[in-house]
């Protein structure tokens, strides 16, 4: 079977690297699937989930954001923040996800909103991705 290089980078550290068969991404311009022999791209990524297909099974990870670049069948993936499923913190989420909601209601500025709403995003996304865990 073929397979290609992925790493998916944080601003703390390296949280996957091996070789896979398959990812999928929420690129800003919509969901990528990067298989072997990819042309080369660089993309920006949304809040969503990065699915990595490898050694028959798929790892979920939550991705608040970044960029993904494919070159020469190796895949690297720079996120603001990313978790896999099994690591993430159900209870930190909720409360960030009531935060939010909290601050979407008692709105006072324009950009209070765009924060609360990112924020939102990251929470509920976070709760999705931790159902397939
Ligand atoms: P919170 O308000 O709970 O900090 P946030 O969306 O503002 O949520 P981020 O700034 O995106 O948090 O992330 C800060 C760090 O905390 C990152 O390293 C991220 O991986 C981690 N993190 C945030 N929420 C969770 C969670 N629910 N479970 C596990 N790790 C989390």
């Amino acid at each position: 079977m073929k397979t290609m290089k992925v790493s998916v980078v944080t601003p703390q550290g390296p949280i996957f690297e091996g070789n896979v068969e398959m990812v999928s991404a929420r690129a800003v311009s919509g969901e990528l699937g990067i298989l072997p022999g990819h042309i080369p791209i660089v993309a920006p990524l949304t809040v969503g989930e990065v699915n990595i297909k490898h050694d028959g099974i798929v790892d979920h990870i939550a991705i608040s954001g970044g960029f993904m670049e494919v070159h020469s069948n190796i895949v690297t993936i720079l996120a603001e923040a990313a978790e896999m499923s099994t690591k993430i913190d159900v209870h930190r989420a909720e409360e960030a996800r009531r935060r939010a909601e909290r601050r979407l209601r008692d709105q006072k500025s324009h950009v209070d909103f765009k924060r609360a709403e990112w924020a939102l995003k990251r929470a509920i996304n976070r709760l999705e991705v931790e159902k397939h865990k």
